[in-house]
């Protein structure tokens, strides 16, 4: 099978090599805000939207424009890439997996991509990476980069640089080691219960530097803007922004490649991690009503990254020859697991399950863990008899996998 990965590494520039990559990406984000402000513009005047094709026509003509000339100082391929990136963002939008594309603002995101694997040079032997326009790069190769460069990411965090050079290669197809299935409810006071009983501590990386969080924006909101004092406070703030990003990652790494290499089939609900988190702004009917709690909830859930642990965990148990299978989350909490019965009133607490029927009583995570390996063995017989059944959302294969 082929394999695509991304290897991602500090950037070592010299003075002259980051003045141009903030250039770079500062011309990235000029393209993609004249391109989306062109877009919004055509649609009030009840015009169509711009394809590919004619956003790069317009490109052109900003790049030879008198006003913004400086835009051919960026490499030209980069900035095309950031109106497919805008592209993507308006599909993301129609498809309702994201909102209406915003304008980008400096220091948020800020990165360019090289797509042309020819343009693009890279010697291992002494770390470093050719890119047009900057030209030899030295990186800290922590990790050897294998297969064939396929395109490659600059981007810019918490104050450093850093690229993520992603790859093709073939693997080959492994079975899994293991035949173990197993069903996962996923929670706030347990990050991830599984259906062997054992569970995954909550994450809780963001409530931990929270607190750090709160005093380092405080500090920085009482300096005078872009002074000097102003500048130091705001590193402070990216700086723990970028460690909490980090320590989350590497808890979900550790969490999905464990379960991946001890499963071959992992069943796990589908929820729509989405709505979820939007469902706490409240409706002007509903507004007031449970809103606080909710957005409590929401957040413990974006912080917990339940989506990124659900995305790591379907292309681990690929490259490790397993399933991930996506369940829908009716009932999984209200069903007894010993007698079959569907009751709200089972679950008399948050954490406490306790049969009406039956009297069977559990953890409830657990119970719901063990519904979903059950709706999941279901599901899976089901595909295998040739039944047709809908795909599973977000269980798309041969997705690029990104590893830190
Ligand atoms: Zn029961």
């Amino acid at each position: 099978m082929q394999r695509l990965q991304a290897f991602k590494y500090e950037l070592r520039p010299d003075g002259q090599q980051q003045r141009q990559m903030r250039r770079f990406a500062g011309s990235c984000r000029f393209v993609y805000n004249q391109a989306l402000a062109l877009q919004k513009a055509r649609y009030e005047q009840g015009e169509k939207k711009l394809g590919y094709a004619g956003l790069c026509k317009e490109l052109t003509a900003w790049r030879n424009g008198s006003e913004t000339l400086w835009l051919k100082d960026a490499p030209v391929h980069p900035l095309q890439q950031t109106l497919k990136d805008l592209e993507r963002a308006y599909s993301n939008f129609f498809a309702k997996r994201a909102d209406f594309p915003r304008f980008k603002k400096k220091g948020q995101s800020d990165s360019f991509r090289y797509p042309d694997p020819n343009q693009i040079k890279l010697d291992q032997a002494n770390s470093r990476l050719f890119l047009p326009k900057l030209g030899w790069l030295r990186f800290r190769q922590s990790r050897e980069v294998l297969g064939a460069v396929r395109n490659v990411t600059v981007s810019l965090s918490g104050g450093k640089w850093f690229v993520s050079i992603q790859t093709e290669r073939e693997v080959e197809q492994l079975s899994p080691q293991s035949a173990t299935a197993v069903g996962i409810d996923m929670g706030i006071a347990r990050f991830a219960t599984l259906s062997d009983g054992t569970f995954l501590e909550p994450l809780n990386s963001f409530k931990r530097h929270e607190t750090a969080l709160r005093k380092a924006q405080q500090f920085m909101s009482r300096k005078v803007k872009f002074s000097n004092n102003w500048k130091k406070a705001k590193a402070r703030v990216q700086r723990l922004h970028s460690r909490i990003g980090n320590t989350r990652r590497d808890y979900l790494h550790k969490a999905t490649t464990t379960i991946s290499q001890n499963h071959a089939m992992v069943c796990i609900e589908d929820l729509q991690v989405r709505n979820m988190s939007k469902s706490a702004a409240g409706t002007t009917e509903q507004s007031g009503r449970n809103v606080r709690a909710k957005s409590g909830l929401n957040k413990a859930i974006l912080d917990q990254g339940w989506f990124e642990f659900r995305r790591q965990l379907d292309y681990k148990l690929a490259w490790n020859g397993g399933y991930l299978i996506a369940v829908p989350p009716q009932n999984t909490s209200r069903t007894c697991p010993a007698c079959g019965h569907v009751s709200k009133d089972s679950r008399p607490t948050q954490a406490r399950f306790g049969c009406v029927g039956c009297g069977f009583e559990e953890n409830a995570d657990l119970v719901g863990a063990i519904n979903v390996l059950r709706a999941g063995h279901a599901r899976f017989a089901c595909e295998v008899s040739g039944a047709v059944m809908p795909p599973a959302a977000g269980t798309r294969r041969g997705e690029s996998a990104y590893l830190g």
